[in-house]
C-alpha cells in the first residue's frame, strides 16, 4: 500500500513493470524480471521491440506537433514513465501541449502522478481502456481536452493487450466518433510473424496476463476502419518516418532491420 492509498502487488507480474524491465528500467519486482527473462530468452528480439516501439512514440508525438494544429493528447495504456514521455516531446515542441495519460496499474498511477504534479497541462487518469466512456467522461479528461477541436487518440503498444473478444475496433470506433475531423490516431501493435517465436511469445502472454494478441497485418489495419491511414502506412515501427536519432531511442537509420523488428508495427492515420 502507497501513502496515496493505492495498492501496488508486488507478487504478480504487471504488464507496465514487465515492459520497464525490458526498457531497462527501475521500477520492476522479481515476479516482473522473471517474466521478462522469460521473453529475452525465448524472443530475444524482446528488448528491441520495446525500444522499437519506443522511439516510434516519440517521433509520432513529434510529428503531431509539428506539422499539425492538434495539440491535445489522450495517450491509452501509457505505462510507467520513462524517458521522453508523450507530453515531454509534445511541449518541448509545442509548449501549450495538454496530455492525459490513462492507465489502470496502480503503479502507473502513482509514479506519473508523482512525475506531473508541476505540470498543470497534464494529468494521470485511471481507468480501463476497455470501457472508454469512463475515460471520456472522467472530469480530468473534460477539464484538459476540448472535443471540440482535434485531439491525438495514442494506442500505443495498448490494443494487442485487448483480446478479440473484447473488441478492440470498438475501442477505436469509440474514440473516432468522439473527436473532430482532423484528429490523429497513432497504433503500435505486436506483429505476427507466422513463427513459432510469435505463437510462443503469445502463449506466454497469455499465461502470465490473459492477454496479449499477436494480429495480423490485416487484422491491425482493421482496427482502424473508418480513418486515414497516412504514409508510410502500417509497418515496422523502425521504418515510420525514421530520422536520424534525436534521442535515447534509436530508429532504423537506414540500417537492414532484424527479424525482430518486423514483429511490431506503428502507424498514423486522420479522421476525415
Ligand atoms: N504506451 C506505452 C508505450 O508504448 O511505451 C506503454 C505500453 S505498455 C506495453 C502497456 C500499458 O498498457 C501498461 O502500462 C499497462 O498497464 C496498460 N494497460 C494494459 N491493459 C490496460 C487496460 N485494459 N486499461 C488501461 N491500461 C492498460
Amino acid at each position: 500500500m502507497t501513502d496515496e492509498g493505492i495498492s501496488i502487488d508486488s507478487t504478480t507480474p504487471s504488464i507496465a513493470r514487465v515492459y520497464d524491465y525490458l526498457l531497462g528500467g527501475k521500477d520492476n519486482y522479481a515476479v516482473d524480471r522473471e517474466i521478462g527473462d522469460v521473453f529475452k530468452r525465448d524472443l530475444p528480439g524482446s528488448v528491441g521491440i520495446a525500444f522499437a516501439n519506443r522511439a516510434a512514440l516519440t517521433r509520432a508525438v513529434k510529428e503531431i506537433v509539428t506539422t499539425t494544429d492538434v495539440r491535445q493528447f489522450i495517450d491509452l495504456g501509457s505505462g510507467l514513465p520513462t524517458a521522453d514521455n508523450v507530453h515531454q516531446v509534445a511541449q518541448r515542441h509545442a509548449p501549450e501541449s495538454r496530455v492525459v495519460y490513462v492507465d489502470n496499474d496502480p503503479q502507473v498511477l502513482v509514479y506519473g502522478r508523482a512525475l506531473l504534479e508541476q505540470n498543470d497541462r497534464t494529468r494521470v487518469v485511471a481507468a480501463d481502456v476497455r470501457n472508454p466512456e469512463d475515460v471520456y467522461q472522467h472530469p480530468d479528461t473534460r477539464e484538459l481536452i476540448d472535443f471540440d477541436r482535434p485531439v491525438a487518440v495514442m494506442f500505443s503498444a495498448i490494443l494487442h493487450h485487448v483480446n478479440d473478444d473484447e473488441d478492440p475496433a470498438r475501442i477505436v470506433r469509440y474514440w473516432r466518433d468522439r473527436v473532430p475531423s482532423g484528429s490523429c490516431f497513432f497504433v503500435s501493435h505486436f506483429r505476427s510473424g507466422n513463427n513459432s517465436e510469435t505463437r510462443e511469445a503469445e502463449k506466454v502472454l497469455q499465461q502470465t496476463f490473459g492477454r496479449g494478441r499477436w494480429r495480423s497485418d490485416e487484422e491491425i489495419e482493421h482496427l482502424l476502419d473508418g480513418l486515414e491511414i497516412l504514409d508510410p502506412g502500417i509497418v515496422p515501427a523502425p521504418l515510420w518516418r525514421p530520422e536520424a536519432v534525436d534521442s535515447q531511442w534509436a530508429d532504423a537509420g537506414g540500417r537492414e532491420l532484424t527479424v525482430w523488428e518486423h514483429l511490431i508495427t506503428a502507424g498514423l492515420a486522420r479522421k476525415p
